[in-house]
């Protein structure tokens, strides 16, 4: 029996494992895939996460997992008038793959046994812990007092507790050689209706512009993607000679008030998976922050040896949560003051 069982080794299980184990709890950490594995992210680490990192960590983020430029210098969104508004601020150009590889490194070294090509296909609750099905080269259960589901956008365990998905947005990026008039230290966001149906998006890695849109239909990909390439290219005379790769993916539609679903008895929620998420779409800080305070609120609701208190479980994780809601609230306030793609959302 462990302590606790957390599932998907992005940042938001990391975190929640590294804290637990740090302090003596029993930890599984399973992930489906192997690591080093590939998350679609534009791979801007805002100051906030850089400062969680060293904070839950304990170390600065590592060279290795860093792409040119290795640092990001803010953000520049345009808003549906064309309207330009910059954010100075130091940030880092990481890879997802030896980023999240490196957080889990890190938990394995604090003691958390991690679980790689191993996909959680469900939780069963018992009366006071939780069956855990798993499958690597066969399928197996463990058991846990405690279960923290962190297998983001799509979660799996989610789905099958609480029913039908919530709201989606696909996410299409492309990585291309060529040329563009752009700083290359920026992240680029424009909200233009006429681009996307959420947000259309440039930045650049190792040499790759990087080209995004996202959309609620998946239809429409290639009609907003071509009047995205177009706009790049009329206005910030892009020039693609070569498209390397493309990227599918999908994250959780932020809505007005942010909504969070942080799970069901046993079993928590948290990073994307419970939509922490800021509405433009960063969510490492908000992954690093919940999986922390999911870890804080199991310390608080259950010494080893006794019975979980799941009501001081719940309890604590909203309001060690309340910080990181509030700041997706504000984001959401300022997207929709500037653009009316957002006002307009129901
Ligand atoms: C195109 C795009 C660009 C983005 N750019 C940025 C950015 O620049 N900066 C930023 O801060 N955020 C960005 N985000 C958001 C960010 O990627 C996510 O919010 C963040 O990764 C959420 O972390 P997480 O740990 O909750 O989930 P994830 O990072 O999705 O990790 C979930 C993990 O669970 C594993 N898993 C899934 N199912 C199972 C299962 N059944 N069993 C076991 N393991 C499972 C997955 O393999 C994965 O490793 C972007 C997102 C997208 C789609």
């Amino acid at each position: 029996m462990y302590d606790v069982i957390v599932i998907g080794a992005g940042p938001t299980g990391c975190s929640a494992a590294k804290e637990l184990a740090s302090n003596g709890y029993k930890v599984l950490l399973v992930e489906k895939m192997r690591m080093p594995r590939d998350k679609s992210c534009s791979g801007v680490l805002i100051k906030k996460s850089m400062d969680l990192v060293r904070k839950y960590f304990g170390e600065e983020v590592p060279q290795s997992v860093l792409c040119t430029p290795t640092d990001n210098r803010g953000m520049v969104f345009t808003n549906d008038k064309g309207q330009e508004y910059r954010f100075e601020q130091e940030g880092l150009n990481i890879w997802r793959s030896s980023f999240d590889h490196w957080l889990a490194t890190k938990a394995e070294k604090a003691g958390v046994e991690v679980r790689q090509a191993t996909a959680a296909l469900s939780c069963e609750e018992k009366e006071n812990y939780v069956i855990v099905q798993l499958k690597g080269d066969k399928i197996y259960c463990e058991t846990a007092k405690i279960v923290i589901a962190c297998d983001g956008a799509v979660s799996t365990i989610k789905r099958k507790l609480l029913g039908a998905p919530r709201n989606y947005i696909t996410t299409y990026q492309t990585f291309c050689k060529g040329t563009i008039d752009l700083d290359y230290h920026y992240f680029y966001a424009y909200l233009q209706p006429q681009l996307s149906e959420y947000d259309a998006w440039f930045n650049v890695k190792d040499g790759y512009l990087i080209f995004g849109v996202a959309v609620k239909d998946t239809n429409t990909i290639k009609h907003y993607y071509s009047e995205f390439i177009s706009y790049m290219s009329s206005h910030n005379n892009a020039r693609i000679d070569d498209q390397v790769k493309t990227e599918l993916w999908i994250m959780p539609h932020i809505m007005p008030g942010c909504p969070i679903d942080f799970g069901k008895d046993r079993v928590l929620f948290a990073g994307e998976t419970a939509g922490f998420l800021n509405p433009m779409g960063e969510g490492i800080s908000c992954g690093l922050e919940s999986g922390y305070a999911s870890a804080q609120a199991i310390q608080q609701a259950y010494i080893k040896g006794q019975e979980v208190n799941t009501q001081m479980l719940y309890s604590v994780y909203q309001a060690n949560t309340v910080a990181v809601k509030n700041y997706m609230e504000r984001q959401w306030r300022f997207v929709s003051s500037i653009s009316s793609t957002f006002a307009h959302m129901k």
